[in-house]
């Protein structure tokens, strides 16, 4: 309950704050010297938005789970390796069986880490919906859930091995643990964002981004784009179906502040107008309340 009433706060907050950039914007019509190039059409709704997005996200989905489903046929061979069920020349003793698995784990762990920056990847250009927490979370970390069944797996099977050795079984199990922790962390998306996140900025008339960002801006003067040549602008639907799905952190910062000021002016402007019992509209009463005050 408590944390519904903050998210209504935070959503008013943030609407607030992006009318305040549009009309701060309106109001200076400032010219910069970026090269100014119109992009996209606003999607009609909110559906069609999505359908973008999600056809954007499509090809790193699949390249994550063809990578994953990679990274599993290498634990399988891993496997078969050390438990001697696939046997090239070598022998217990012959290091070649030691390099051989290690290799096999190695191209393992490297199909799960870029498997899992693809999807990620494809997160951010296609958010989940972020009202299932848990579902939000495997949906956003499910790399982390390839990384188990990568290398899980391994350590159950060659640890049951009995025709290996116990040195040979502990320095395998650990090897595989040593690439399940590094294929987990490398998977887990640190800064995920939600749909919702996506759609509540969905309607801001003018932002700016560059090509190779993944963030747009609703500043032309924000200090990350001081050194862009070439600055695209539209509207912010455009900017989220060209891949650019989140409003910079500064320019939100920025946009809040600024709305904060501007509410906290509102709100002095209210306690002028409890004070003097006047049927002046508030804009009015702002001007005026200088010389009241005085
Ligand atoms: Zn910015």
């Amino acid at each position: 309950m408590a944390t519904q009433k903050k998210n209504t706060a935070a959503e008013e907050a943030a609407k607030k704050a992006l009318e305040a950039v549009q009309a701060k914007k309106a109001a200076e019509k400032k010219k910069v010297a970026h090269t100014y190039t119109q992009v996209g059409q606003q999607s009609a709704g909110k559906e069609e938005l999505l359908a973008v997005t999600r056809k954007n996200a499509l090809p790193y989905r699949i390249g994550a789970f063809i990578l994953w489903i990679i990274a599993i046929v290498f634990e399988v061979l891993a496997i078969l390796v050390f438990v001697h069920k696939i046997e090239f020349s070598f022998t217990v003793e012959n290091p070649g069986w030691t390099i051989t698995w290690i290799v096999l784990l190695v191209l393992d762990l490297i199909c799960v880490i870029i498997g899992s920056q693809l999807w990620k990847k494809a997160n951010h250009l296609d958010p989940a919906s972020s009202k299932n927490k848990v579902g939000f979370w495997l949906h956003n970390n499910l790399g982390v859930i390839m990384a188990v069944i990568a290398f899980v797996p391994f350590i159950v099977l060659v640890l049951l091995d009995k025709n290996s050795n116990k040195q040979s079984k502990m320095i395998a199990a650990i090897v595989a643990a040593v690439a399940l922790v590094i294929g987990g962390l490398t998977s887990v998306d640190w800064n995920p964002i939600s749909q919702e996140e996506m759609l509540e900025n969905a309607h801001i008339e003018t932002v700016y981004w560059t090509a190779s960002g993944t963030v747009y801006h609703a500043y032309d003067d924000c200090s990350h784009l001081s050194n862009t040549v070439d600055l695209l602008t539209g509207t912010s639907a455009a900017a989220i179906e060209n891949g650019k799905t989140r409003l910079c952190k500064t320019c939100e910062a920025r946009a809040l502040k600024e709305a904060g000021e501007e509410v906290a002016d509102k709100t002095s402007d209210l306690t002028d107008l409890t004070e003097v019992t006047d049927t002046t509209p508030v804009q009015d009463q702002a001007e005026d309340s200088g010389d009241q005050a005085a």
